[in-house]
């Protein structure tokens, strides 16, 4: 009950911004869904590898501690956001996104079960038909949280990928969980959501050639996140969450901050 009031209490702040945002927030829980980007981080086989270099580490001339670094990074690798744009032609870049895109009530669907049986699972209509009977039905504005427990597995790149290799080889041996495109295709028509995202490399599955999941996610002006963790400690209903991607211009992804607020 404690949940659902300090959930209510924050979708009543962000969508009137009449209560006291500070009470609210600062006493609430925040969860870290984000996985920090260094030379592990996961991108996809064909894609450049992270760098971070340093500029500079040390005391300098005049005596002063100084530190400053420089990195780069393919846009759809490590904890990212995906704009419309990715999947979408005439879509929107990142930096078109509104802001009232990129936060909103939370709804996690664990099929962690599912896909320990199974690396290639698709999470599927009737999963969340599933959640909906034990929680009610997906609300407006939400933000999707798929649950593959495939998350635990990231600092391991075969267990969490599928392959140690590169280039096209690697990309078809690519095997980890995924949305199945009928199921996007029913929450577009039946839902209205804000994003959707999950603990692995892709919306679509590790073995999608055509990435249909994705095409009709952007068609539909929605954004996608990947390669988020901790979904373990969010609950089913109750949280908020908050995802907030560099503002590229004219990006189609970008790295990705992404935090869910639940209450104590
Ligand atoms: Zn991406």
């Amino acid at each position: 009950m404690k949940n659902l009031f300090i959930f209510l209490s924050l979708a009543f702040f962000v969508s009137c911004s009449a209560d006291d945002p500070a009470e609210i927030l600062s006493s609430a829980k925040w969860i870290d869904l984000t996985h920090d980007f260094d030379t592990n981080t996961v991108y996809w086989p064909k894609d450049e590898p992270y760098r971070h270099d340093t500029v500079f580490y040390g005391l300098t001339e005049k005596g002063y501690f100084y530190s400053s670094f420089k990195f780069s990074a393919e846009e759809h690798g490590g904890t990212h956001f995906d704009a419309p744009v990715h999947f979408g032609q005439g879509q929107k870049f990142i930096h078109q996104v509104p802001v009232e895109q990129l936060h909103g009530p939370g709804v996690v669907l664990d099929v962690t079960r599912q896909a320990a049986d199974n690396r290639d699972y698709l999470v599927s209509v009737a999963d969340f038909e599933k959640w909906e009977g034990a929680h009610g039905k997906i609300p407006h504005g939400a933000i999707i949280l798929l649950n593959t427990g495939f998350g635990k597995y990231w600092e391991d790149h075969l267990k969490y990928t599928g392959t140690l290799k590169t280039g096209e080889e690697g990309v078809a041996e690519l095997h980890f969980p995924g949305l199945d495109p009928g199921a996007a295709r029913w929450l577009v028509e039946n839902r209205n959501i804000k994003a959707i995202g999950l603990d692995t490399p892709s919306i679509d599955y590790g073995q999608s050639k055509d990435f249909q999941t994705h095409r009709i996610l952007c068609a539909a002006g929605l954004t996608m996140y990947e390669n988020v963790t901790n979904l373990e400690q969010v609950p089913a209903t109750g949280a908020y969450i908050v995802a907030l991607p560099m503002k590229i211009k004219g990006g189609s992804g970008a790295p990705l901050r992404i935090v869910a607020i639940v209450g104590k």
